[in-house]
């Protein structure tokens, strides 16, 4: 029995979900420097080193999204993979109590969260046996944001501005740029992407996860490979997609391929997109015990540099921010130009999707005139009869683009927050109603759970903690004016401009 098993999963989850590996940090690092200063970009890459610190510093989730946890495990024969199984299950249920992960898997059917990560499909564990006398358990979390920016092409294919893909390592290269350019800030850039050219559409998009197992400064043992990937990396920078689609410099982090024998009719290309939260980590198990032997992708003996001096932490306030103190009147609101930071205090209220769907049929359980919507899932903690925030940074805006629309001209709602920006029908509400979107930076989920001083209530809790209305109490809570109404998008602006360097890259 492997007595120790347990607890070194409970480990590896938890350092997963808190601290980024080595490999992460660096090229995070590198990219911090490369933003011009003063920049929205630079803004959001400050908060985001910021915000691994303070995960690291706290054993709080990176990002409150903490990504369905797949597990790929080499063990030697004769180990029990059954035992080790629900070992795992586990270990997840207890690291969703201690909020270090949050609660995210849900009925597909019921839509019912089953409040400790387990269900059908959830956690993924994929067993391997092997030759060597230990084991070897790699976990990465990956959230909704970047899942939902994943893409596959089957070649050939005509793509927008890049004309056709055929099927060759040029039509890869082709759909790589393809998916990072559409995926703009949507996933949280700057991302991770792994790849994988042919197999079937199942095995594609496994193969493609899998390269991101890989670290980041690796070589790619196939020259070809190594050569696209390298090509890519090259050039998709000069995009200007930058940190969450603000237009800065840096779009790509890395860019992992493999590749799998295809059948003859069919050559896919898949795209996994991880966003910078790029949590992954592993560990080597003594066979006997279960007890930890030597971590995987990072050296606990080693002194990690924070991101941030100790002097230079803490929001960089320029003197040109906006206060706005919640509920907002349409005046001030419609005073408001894409660009300026805002620092919110007063009120708002978490809404993602069960919350949109749900204000389409029913009264809002709260008045709604002249709030902040924010489209974030926050991990909670039950302390008593009341919560503590423990991660809460922004979801991505744009699923609700059907019903936000609606929701703003009928319930009064002066800004909508969240990550990644909306489409043409809210832009024309905004500017219609007199009402903004405002983009908190995706993915800072300690940073923002720092500006809320209390949580004041929740409503609809029946449909599960990330997507409960949770009424929040903020203080100097940052963001950036990205849609104004005055017709005005950063996202409709940077997508044009980043179309036209897609197709400067072409050839
Ligand atoms: S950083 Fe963004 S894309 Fe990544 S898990 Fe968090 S919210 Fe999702």
């Amino acid at each position: 029995m492997m007595t120790a098993f347990f607890d070194s999963m409970l480990q590896l989850i938890t350092r997963t979900s808190t601290d980024l590996p080595p490999d992460v940090r660096a090229v995070m690092k590198d990219a911090l420097g490369v933003e011009v200063p003063g920049t929205s970009s630079a803004q959001a890459m400050n908060i985001i080193a910021e915000n691994i610190d303070q995960a690291a510093d706290a054993e709080g989730p990176i990002c409150q999204d903490t990504g369905m946890p797949t597990f790929e495990i080499k063990t030697p024969a004769g180990t029990n993979q059954i035992w080790m199984r629900e070992q795992i299950r586990q270990a997840i249920a207890e690291a969703t109590r201690r909020g270090k992960l949050r609660p995210n898997s849900v009925d597909s059917i019921t839509g019912k969260n089953s409040g400790d990560n387990l269900g059908p499909g959830t956690p993924i564990i994929h067993f391997h046996q092997w030759d060597h006398d230990e084991i070897d358990v790699r976990l990465i979390l990956k959230g909704g944001g970047c899942e939902n920016s994943n893409a596959q092409y089957a070649l050939p294919v005509e793509l927008p501005h890049l004309g056709r893909a055929g099927r060759d390592l040029e039509g890869v290269r082709k759909c790589i740029l393809h998916a990072v350019w559409q995926a703009q800030g949507k996933g949280c850039s700057p991302g991770a992407i792994g790849v994988c050219v042919g197999g079937d559409r199942t095995s594609g998009y496994a193969h493609a996860k899998e390269q991101l197992f890989r670290t980041l400064d690796d070589t790619n043992p196939d020259p070809r490979l190594a050569e696209l990937e390298a090509q890519i990396m090259a050039t998709v920078n000069t995009l200007g997609v930058g940190p969450m689609g603000f237009g800065g410099a840096v779009s790509l982090i890395g860019c992992k391929i493999g590749a799998l024998n295809r059948l003859p009719a069919s050559f896919f290309v898949s795209v996994a997109y991880d966003c910078w939260a790029f949590r992954r980590l592993g560990v080597v198990l003594d066979p006997v015990h279960g007890s930890i032997r030597r971590w995987l992708y990072r050296d606990p003996d080693v002194h990690q540099e924070p991101m941030i001096p100790a002097g230079a932490k803490g929001f960089r306030k320029t003197g040109r921010e906006k206060v706005l103190t919640a509920p907002l009147d349409e005046a001030t609101v419609r005073s408001l130009a894409v660009g300026e930071v805002v620092l919110i205090t007063g009120r708002m209220y978490t809404g993602r999707d069960a919350v949109h769907a749900h204000l389409m049929k029913h009264d809002p359980p709260v008045d709604l005139r002249g709030s902040i919507l924010y489209h974030c899932g926050p991990v909670m903690l039950k302390e008593g009869d009341g919560y503590r925030v423990k991660a809460a940074g922004p979801t991505t805006s744009i699923r609700e683009e059907p019903y936000q629309a609606d929701i703003i001209g009928r319930y009064g709602v002066r800004a909508v927050m969240g990550k990644g920006g909306m489409g043409a029908k809210t832009l024309a509400a905004l500017e219609e109603h007199g009402a903004v979107y405002l983009n908190a930076i995706g993915g800072a989920a300690q940073f923002y759970a720092r500006a809320i001083t209390n949580v004041a209530g929740v409503s609809l809790l029946e449909y599960g903690v990330p997507e409960a209305m949770w009424h929040l109490d903020v203080v100097d809570f940052p963001a950036i004016v990205t849609m104004d109404a005055h017709g005005n998008s950063l996202h409709r602006d940077v997508e044009q401009q980043s179309a036209e360097k897609l197709e400067l890259l072409k050839a």
